[in-house]
């Protein structure tokens, strides 16, 4: 799984192998540099030494004074780190030489014994290298040591530089992001701040553009969503008037099919619905009932005479009259033209009889007036109650009819019972 730290940890690993490959290419180059000048003071000094000693052999060597070339050879040879001195003369034969005996490395310096000007001999001189080999070793370890110091606070220095002006700007940018998106946030809502013009500042103001843009998008389509969502809302009003307005219609439909629109009274229909339930129910209870039929008295003359609209008003003011005139349980209805029903349930003849003249004197002394002008009406009516041949609604209207007929016969303004009628035809 990567880190969250990779980048760091990438960068740590570039910079310690850049600065270890550049330490260690600059140890190899001290070493080589101060191994070459500790050398050279060992050449320096070996050869020294070598030429002293041919400086004082010269005249020993001229002289044939071997004893006392044995003496230098030994005072040479005690020098700090001379290992070996051997003097040769012209025929390089070795003259005298003294050996310590010590396992060193070494190296060994010449020098030509001259004397007036001829070369009549030479002395060699070993000269031991450890003391070198150690300053070496000593100087490896040194070297070693710094450059580890060097490595470190080189390492430090790049890394937080490297860190400062590379992994910070990304992780921050990173982090805000991952901010933003835990939030559910679709961008950030701040942009984030520019420090340079290199790649990374770059970067940053790509992503605050394109994260601009984006804002803006999501701006513009929050609108949309919202102009949607009230377009929406809109119709949804919309909708429940127009349902309401159906609802209505519907109710006043249904209510144009069972009432008449003139009187306002139940219609036809709904007479005949109501008045087939009611002798249904007088018939299985045993109670009374009565149909009363009424029609008015020379009804088109009032058409005739006062005008169309005057004869619905009295038309609508009799369906009135009939309404206020009626108990609960009763139906009153407009049959159509000018003839009215009165189901009077639970009622007799002998009562209905009752209802017909309080009917007939209160529509005959009652005013009706239309454009100022009084209209005098009268009605007729006839009762038939259900029983005996009348048990049927067909029946019981067609009995009731029969007396409205006889009561128009008998000249209006009055009523006719059925029973009555029965007896006179019997
Ligand atoms: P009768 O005494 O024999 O009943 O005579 P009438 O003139 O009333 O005759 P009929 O009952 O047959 O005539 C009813 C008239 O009612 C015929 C028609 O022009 C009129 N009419 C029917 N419906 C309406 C209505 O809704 N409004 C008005 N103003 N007149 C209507
Ligand atoms: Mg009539």
């Amino acid at each position: 799984m990567a880190s969250k730290r990779g980048l760091s940890i990438k960068l740590v690993g570039y910079v310690a192998a850049g600065v270890m490959l550049t330490s260690t290419a600059i140890g190899i180059g001290r070493v080589h540099t101060e191994q070459s000048h500790l050398s050279e003071l060992l050449r320096q000094s070996g050869q020294g030494i070598a030429n002293t000693a041919a400086a004082g052999a010269a005249s020993l060597v001229a002289g044939y004074d071997y004893g006392n070339l044995e003496i230098l050879s030994n005072n040479v040879a005690q020098q700090a780190g001379v290992i070996h001195v051997a003097i040769r003369n012209a025929s390089d034969r070795i003259v005298t030489q003294t050996e310590k005996q010590m396992d060193t490395p070494s190296r060994r310096f010449q020098a030509a014994i001259v004397f007036d000007n001829k070369n009549i001999g030479e002395v060699t001189v070993g000269l031991s290298t450890e003391t070198e080999d150690k300053a070496i070793r000593a100087l490896y370890l040194r070297i070693l040591v710094e450059q580890i110091v060097f490595a470190g606070i080189l390492g430090l220095i790049l890394f937080v530089i490297t860190s400062r002006g590379i992994v910070a700007p990304i992780h921050r940018v990173t982090e805000t992001m991952e901010a933003a998106t835990a939030k559910g946030a679709p961008y950030v809502a701040e942009a984030l701040p520019v420090n340079s013009e290199d790649e990374i500042g770059r970067l940053i103001a790509v992503f605050n553009k394109l994260n601009r843009a984006l804002a803006d998008y999501y701006a513009q389509l929050q609108g949309k969503v919202q102009a949607a969502d009230q377009a929406l809302k809109d119709k949804n009003i919309e909708l429940v008037a127009r349902t309401e307005e159906l609802e209505h219609t519907l109710e006043l439909l249904g209510s144009m099919a069972t009432t008449d629109w003139l009187t306002k009274l139940p219609n036809r229909r709904q007479f005949d619905e109501t008045f087939d339930r009611l002798i249904g129910q007088a018939e299985r209870f045993g109670e009374p009932l009565t149909l009363v039929l009424f029609d008015i008295d020379h009804f088109k003359q009032i058409n005739d005479g006062h005008g169309h609209a005057a004869g619905d008003e009295v038309l609508h003011q009799i369906g009135n009259l009939a309404k206020d005139m009626v108990r609960k349980a009763d139906l009153p209805a407009r049959l159509g033209g000018d003839e009215f029903a009165v189901i009077l349930y639970h009622t007799e003849e002998a009562q209905a009889e009752a209802f017909m003249r309080q009917l007939i004197d209160k529509i005959r002394s009652q005013p009706f007036h239309y454009n100022g002008s009084r209209i005098p009406v009268t009605i007729s009516a006839g009762a038939a109650e259900y029983g005996g041949a009348n048990t049927s609604p067909q029946a019981l209207y067609f009995a009731a009819d029969r007396a409205l007929y006889s009561a128009k016969h008998q000249g209006r303004d009055r009523y006719a019972l059925y029973s009555t009628l029965a007896k006179e035809t019997t």
